[in-house]
């Protein structure tokens, strides 16, 4: 029978729930147990596929194609685990196929409420994870903040969860912003202690309280929250600011959090191994070197919308003992003031992310070119590639305007086109080309040198792709796609073999990386970047 711990978050949102409740999973992983974590998100959208990454954040996406919160991105990397999209419970989602009930005549005769039926749908979606799982533990983060009005019907669910699944069984954790005060230096609990309070009023008693702070909380402020938080000290850890958030399970561990839970649930638990774990945190927090990447997007103002790319670029960073600098610029100031691209000269390395609609392309297909031009490192993901093939294609190629009909219906050379199979769609919802597919890539390019491998699978989130009636000109010109769908008709990745580091892929490398295992793309991508700093030649990754 598995173990339930529900995490949520009071004070204000952003305090750190989905690293909070990776680390739980990697204090419990680490002593043997088999976990999983759901992500529920109390947003009226089906899943986050529709949203824009500039409120939101980025979407992740599953292998089983599943439009995602970015918190799951943070269960995968700390947990090394592959979610489905499943494990993001989303209000809409449970009330479409509450409706879809309704319709069906599954209440027939009844009055169909809140309390039984969504809260019933979403124990039971719970229950059905912890099933095909086979977890001992479920982790399960409540998105937003207690007291939110959308929350209610997911707190109460789980609030009957423990009358149903048994104390023993059950778990809450409750994190809260401790913030100090400026003048005073004071660490104020009051805000946690009213998060409390309003989780309590909804029949919630928290077991274990997290306080969320910029340095270790004092005796003071530990018994203060023990006190009115109606748990034993020892049930009060506090998370602090660290150099890299991988510290946290590390930090949450000294302190007894791990032990904690196994004593609570029963579990005659190994005793912790963070051997490997804290190795590769090492690799991260004491680097031998520092690469500067120039990460030109459109949503540079929020970086929560690059989440698992900048991971990604870390955890290459990790593999070649380096720390990873990026700088968010935003693409369309190369438009306004095309004489800033000779910045790019003070990076190691320019990268350019996935993207929708026209706004900031041209600046990015300048970055593009410079990094081309002036044999930088670069790496395209996703838009980047399909960017990548337009600069190409315009500059080298001499195809004059050519472009993506995403961005000009009407360019003559439309180099990226809609794929075929996306014609006719309306509905905006999970309808892209999405998730995992297999890609082939050649022997003897750099991409199957990174891979080490002919056949790969890596995920996609896409609705364009490489207009086949320009293959050819592309390729004669000296573009070289090294890796293809199995059917050989869609591009999936592009080099220029004469360039210090010039690679870019349709898929999402990000998606699959993990500290202690770099995303091969991702990793080419760091290493050029300081082996060129370093003076040393191109390197071939043979
Ligand atoms: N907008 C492009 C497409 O839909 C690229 C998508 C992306 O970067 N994820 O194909």
């Amino acid at each position: 029978m598995a173990k339930y711990i529900f995490v949520t978050g009071g004070v204000l949102s952003s305090v750190g729930k989905g690293i909070l409740t990776s680390s739980i999973g990697k204090m419990l992983q680490t002593r043997g147990l088999k976990v999983t974590v759901i992500k529920i998100d109390p947003y009226v959208n089906v899943d986050a596929g529709t949203m824009n990454p500039y409120m939101h954040g980025e979407v992740f996406v599953t292998d089983d194609g599943g439009e995602t919160d970015l918190d799951l991105g943070w269960y995968e990397r700390f947990l090394d685990l592959s979610l489905k999209q499943e494990n993001n419970i989303t209000t809409g989602l449970v009330y479409k196929s509450v409706i879809e009930k309704e319709r069906r005549g599954d209440f027939l005769g009844r009055c169909v409420q809140i309390v039984p039926h969504v809260t019933n749908e979403i124990k039971n979606r719970l229950r059905a994870i912890a099933r095909t799982s086979n977890a001992e533990v479920v982790l399960t983060e409540v998105g937003g903040t207690v007291g939110d009005i959308e929350g209610l019907p997911f707190l109460e669910a789980i609030r009957q969860m423990r009358l149903e699944e048994g104390y023993e069984n059950t778990l809450y954790v409750h994190v809260a912003l401790v913030p100090i005060l400026d003048v005073t230096m004071e660490m104020k609990t009051k805000p946690l202690q009213h998060s409390v309070n309003e989780l309590r009023r909804i029949g919630i008693q928290p077991d274990i309280i997290v306080a969320r702070s910029q340095k270790m909380i004092d005796a003071e402020a530990l018994r203060k929250i023990a006190l009115f938080g109606t748990i034993p000290e020892n049930a009060v850890f506090c998370s602090y600011n660290a150099d890299s958030v991988y510290q946290v399970p590390l930090i949450l561990d000294k302190q007894g959090m791990g032990d904690f839970i196994c004593q609570r649930f029963g579990h005659k638990c190994e005793s912790a191994d963070f051997t490997e774990w804290k190795q590769f945190v090492d690799t991260i927090i004491k680097p031998d070197h520092e690469v500067n990447i120039a990460l030109v997007g459109k949503y540079a103002g929020l970086t929560d919308s690059y989440v698992s790319m900048s991971e990604a670029l870390r955890h290459a960073g990790a593999a070649c003992k380096s720390r990873v600098f990026i700088t968010y610029l935003e693409a369309e100031k190369f438009e306004q003031n095309p004489e800033c691209i000779s910045d790019l000269k003070n990076y190691d390395g320019v990268f350019v992310p996935y993207g929708f609609g026209p706004r900031g392309t041209e600046g990015k297909i300048a970055a593009i070119k410079f990094a081309r031009e002036n044999d930088i490192p670069f790496l395209g993901i996703c838009y980047g590639f399909q960017l990548a093939t337009i600069e190409f294609a315009r500059n080298v190629c001499n195809l004059k305007d050519a472009n993506s009909t995403e961005i000009n219906a009407n360019t003559p050379h439309p180099v990226i086109d809609l794929m075929p199979e996306q014609r006719g769609i309306e509905y905006k919802g999970a309808t892209m080309r999405l998730g995992a597919h297999k890609i082939i890539l050649e022997k003897g390019t750099m991409a199957y040198n990174l891979y080490k491998a002919e056949e790969i699978q890596e995920r996609h989130r896409h609705r364009f792709e490489v207009n086949l009636d320009y293959r050819e000109i592309l390729t004669k010109n000296g573009l070289v796609f090294s890796g293809k769908s199995t059917d050989g008709r869609r591009m999936e990745t592009l080099e220029l073999p004469n360039h210090y580091f010039f690679f870019a892929s349709q898929f999402h490398g990000e998606f699959k990386s993990r500290l202690g295992k770099a995303s091969p793309e991702y990793y080419g991508f760091i290493a050029a970047c300081l082996s060129k700093k370093m003076g040393k030649p191109k390197p071939t990754f043979s």
